[in-house]
């Protein structure tokens, strides 16, 4: 399943690509770019009444409430969604590009000094080539994943 979040979403939309669902996210897009975006076989996410006022369709679900975990253990729970663990982490929580295994030698002068001497795993989204590595914010935020799966 793939999404497109509203404007006021993007900490679910995060989320959502930790779990390695396609979620389009922008600060700037216009409330009829959002609504064309159904068209592409997405489900609209929305917490904009206004929004909801304007457009009715079983493809745009309304979130409610204010925590980003609840939104998603929420989401989840309403369409029945079943993580799949394979793909945690194979999309940048930034761009939503694809990320993809890399060599430490891939990475050399592309993060810090410390990070590269004390890592030997690497991957890199295709799209915006930000590096990740385990450890620091992807092991905290699998943590907060399987707290929000198994609450
Ligand atoms: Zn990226």
């Amino acid at each position: 399943m793939k999404f497109a979040a509203d404007r006021t979403l993007g900490k679910l939309a995060k989320w959502l690509r930790i779990l390695g669902y396609d979620t389009l996210y922008s600060r700037t897009l216009s409330d009829d770019k959002f609504f064309e975006l159904a068209n592409e076989d997405r489900v609209l996410l929305s917490r904009n009444t206004r929004i909801l006022n304007k457009m009715s369709s079983d493809r745009l679900i309304f979130v409610e409430g204010n925590d980003p975990k609840m939104q998603l253990h929420d989401l989840i729970r309403r369409l029945g969604l079943k993580p799949d663990p394979d793909k945690f982490f194979s999309r940048c929580i930034v761009c939503n590009g694809l990320i993809d295994s890399v060599t430490p030698l891939d990475v050399i002068g592309k993060v810090p000094d410390h990070i590269w001497t004390g890592h030997n795993r690497f991957s890199e989204c295709k799209s915006c080539r930000r590096i990740y590595w385990p450890g620091s914010h992807l092991e905290h935020s699998l943590r907060e994943i399987r707290r929000v799966l198994n609450p």
